[in-house]
């Protein structure tokens, strides 16, 4: 003992060897590399971007550690090239998060740093842009002026413009392009003005100038959850604060307060939103309430050109910009001192990503919130139900903010059961006698009009008509999905398979249906119906051109168009005074999907949709039409009732083990030929059987409800689990050792929300 004692202190006064730096080198998936760092980089440090020598070339990555080298590689490491970013580029925060994400949704950690670092940023060729500015120096006398009006007007009236502006400076732009430069730069050697480079900040906003505003006198409500999170903020508290509050309760002007306090105290503010295309109202509001100066809220989406997106991310990484905006991808924006975090819309299905990395936006600002010792809140008026499972679990915080900001009364919302409206052949089922009488009754008001129908993917439920029963799995509830091919309904979470009944099973009609209809069909209706009205449809056909959805709904609102027909897309953005009425043609297509969150997101849909109707100074009517009127979703909904829904809702997850009493994945395996996905999922399939603990449930492989996209076929199998982690490490294990050879891909998607 003592003699180890003496060693130990003999080692501690030798030198510390040089430590090296392990490089995540970019683009080789993974695969990590020591390198010396050489005297003179004496910066690196974790989270550097550097340049290193790969075999003959050079290649750039990522610093994830200082690490002692391996004895026998002392001395023998290549060194660094170069560090690209004299600041350490990715904070250690950041780095923990990216780690920490990296094993959770099992993929490499390169596929994190790249959501970190973004490609133009890593590509550095975006350098900034700069323009060049001329700068008005001497103001000649009248005399001076006239001689050089004749001999040469075009400087003179250069002059007299600059002598004009108001800061005596203009971008040679203005003054006329590259033609002018010559007479500016005659004018220079005259010492008239100087021309100087001016950095320009590629704002994503443009020249948008926000109408600036002011704190707002908060109500009881408002004031008490902006206390709350204030008294959190400032004990420097990381529990999360779930703030639910109905739609028009003024969350958002609780949001600006806090952020508004978090910048006093000179911290920096995150806020996620759904859809950055859909929520250009946050965006304008931030930027008015926290000057118009470009750079001081910054924006980040990937809709942005490169160079925006470099100039944005270098504005937040420098600390210019103390506000990120931006979708579940701003969650990695790298905000300097980081306090406070906000995710509007929490429960959108948009946070998480549906291609690799499948990260969710509000689960992973919530770590991030934790690793940075910042306070968070998610606010709703239909908070998820897992967040809602976290409040009860004593792990978040929940505010509420019951009333209306605006002391409107939410709209009156009725049910129409469509099972006795008579099917003739002009409305084809689609519209009810009802719903069409209400909406040429506002037409003739000269009011505005939103159908919503609500379509979710393609799954060929099987519903009745007549009575409305639809074909549920006996073992999950939910509901089955035709395969043409074996002409079975099948179970997709479980794998229970059913044959197709020529008869409903309930009321005896043998004229039981599979169909469902597009936008385009109901349109051609609508149009039959009301010829005179001016109708727009808002699908993912209209929308692929970029500005269309923003062009669509600007014409809506400003009552260019009468009619604004479309998917749950355009449920998000509606916040318009001219809006009497919203029906929504079929509540139950999102209901008939085997997804354990199709009532929720059903219910989700159906109340942000009704908290929008009327909600300028004339009230509202909601119209939902539905084959399944006693349908929980479809009641709670229509008696604006968020708690009822959730108690009935965890009630019935709890029963079926659902999320949030469980995790679940999907695995897919996807190929251009039927018989290798379907292969290589029966293959894994028999793996994980063998290697997955007893308290997983694994289905039998499948091929998905969305049997083929993009030219592939598609193979499935669910899990559940009660944890993520035993998911992503014993099947990202399985599948990295299975060989499934050339022209199949598996992956794995950890708490999966899309289950087609
Ligand atoms: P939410 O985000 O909860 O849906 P908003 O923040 O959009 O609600 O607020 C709804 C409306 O009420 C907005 O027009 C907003 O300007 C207004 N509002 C919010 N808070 C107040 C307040 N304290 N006093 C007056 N009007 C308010
Ligand atoms: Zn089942």
């Amino acid at each position: 003992m003592p003699r180890d004692f003496a060693m130990q202190e003999l080692f501690e006064e030798l030198p510390a060897p040089q430590p090296a730096a392990r490089v995540l080198v970019d683009g080789l998936n993974d695969m990590v590399l020591d390198y010396a760092i050489p005297a003179g980089m004496q910066g690196v440090t974790r989270g550097s971007r550097v340049e290193v020598p790969l075999r003959a070339r050079s290649a750039t990555g990522t610093v994830l550690a200082l690490v002692q080298p391996e004895p026998e590689w002392a001395g023998r490491l290549r060194p660094l090239r170069r560090l690209v970013n004299e600041e350490p580029v990715v904070s250690p925060a950041l780095m923990d998060l990216a780690e920490w994400a990296a094993r959770y949704y099992a993929v490499p950690v390169e596929q994190m740093i790249r959501c970190i670092v973004p490609e133009p940023v890593r590509q550095e060729r975006h350098e900034e842009k700069t323009r060049k500015v001329v700068v008005l120096q001497d103001w000649p006398d009248d005399d001076t002026l006239n001689k050089i009006n004749r001999r040469a007007p075009r400087q003179a009236a250069i002059l007299r413009y600059l002598h004009a502006s108001a800061d005596k400076r203009e971008p040679l732009v203005d003054l006329g392009g590259s033609p002018a430069l010559a007479p500016c730069r005659a004018l220079e050697k005259a010492g008239y003005v100087r021309i100087e480079e001016e950095a320009v900040h590629r704002d994503p906003a443009g020249a948008e100038v926000f109408a600036p505003t002011s704190a707002l006198q908060l109500n009881e409500e408002q004031a008490a959850a902006l206390q709350y999170i204030n008294s959190v903020f400032d004990s420097g508290g990381t529990q999360p604060i779930l703030l639910q509050g109905v739609t028009g309760s003024g969350k958002t002007e609780v949001y600006l307060q806090a952020a508004q306090r978090a910048m006093e105290q000179g911290k920096g503010v995150l806020i996620l939103v759904p859809e950055i295309s859909l929520t250009p109202q946050t965006m304008a509001r931030f930027k008015g309430r926290f000057a118009n100066a470009p750079g001081s809220v910054a924006i980040l989406h990937s809709a942005m050109s490169d160079g925006e997106r470099f100039d944005e991310w270098h504005a937040i990484h420098r600390g210019k910009a103390r506000i990120a905006i931006g979708p579940r991808s701003a969650v990695f924006a790298p905000v300097q001192n980081l306090g406070l975090i906000i995710v509007d819309e929490e429960h959108d299905s948009s946070y998480k990503q549906e291609n690799s990395p499948r990260y969710h936006g509000r689960d992973l600002a919530v770590l991030r919130a934790k690793l940075e010792g910042a306070s968070i809140v998610l606010g709703s008026a239909t908070p998820s139900l897992e967040s809602l499972y976290n409040v009860q679990q004593g792990k978040y915080t929940m505010l509420r903010m019951d009333k209306r900001a605006d002391g409107q009364r939410l709209p009156l919302t009725r049910v129409l059961d469509m099972r006795s409206e008579p099917k003739d052949k002009r409305n084809l089922g689609i519209l009810s006698e009802r719903l069409r009488m209400a909406i040429d009754e506002r037409l003739t008001k000269g009011e505005q009009v939103i159908l919503l129908l609500n379509r979710r993917g393609f799954a060929r439920a099987l519903q009745c008509p007549e009575c409305g029963y639809t074909a549920n799995c006996e073992h999950c509830a939910l509901p089955m999905t035709y395969h043409a091919t074996e002409n079975r309904l099948v179970c997709h979470i479980c794998g229970y398979r059913q044959m197709v009944p020529n008869r409903c099973p309930e009321c005896h009609t043998a004229n039981i249906t599979l169909e469902g209809y597009g936008t385009q069909k109901v349109e051609a209706v609508l149009r039959r119906c009301f010829p005179q009205a001016r109708m727009q449809r808002v699908d993912a056909d209209v929308t692929t051109r970029k500005n269309a959805l923003r062009d669509i709904l600007a014409d809506f609102r400003a009552h260019r168009t009468d009619i604004l027909l479309g998917t749950q897309m355009i449920s998000k953005g509606l916040d318009f005074p001219g809006v009497t009425l919203v029906g929504v043609l079929n509540a139950d297509l999102g209901l008939n999907i085997p997804d354990p969150r199709a009532a929720e997101r059903t219910f989700q849909l159906l109340t942000q949709v009704a908290g929008r109707a009327g909600r300028g100074d004339l009230d509202g009517e909601v119209i939902i039409q539905t084959y399944n009127p006693q349908a929980a979703a479809i009641q709670f909904a229509r008696r604006h009732d968020t708690d009822g829904f959730a108690e009935t809702e965890l009630e019935l997850r709890q029963h079926m083990n659902f999320p949030p009493y469980c995790h679940m994945a999907v695995i897919t395996a996807r190929s251009e030929q039927e018989e290798l996905a379907a292969l290589a999922m029966e293959t894994l399939h028999k793996h994980l059987l063998a290697a997955l603990p007893p308290q997983v449930q694994l289905s039998t492989p499948l091929p998905a409800p969305l049997a083929k996209a993009y030219g592939q076929f598609r193979y499935q199998c669910t899990l559940k689990a009660p944890g993520a982690r035993i998911l992503s490490d014993i099947c990202s294990r399985e599948i990295a050792a299975m060989n499934c050879g050339e022209g199949v891909v598996i992956s794995l998607d950890i708490d999966a929300y899309s289950f087609m």
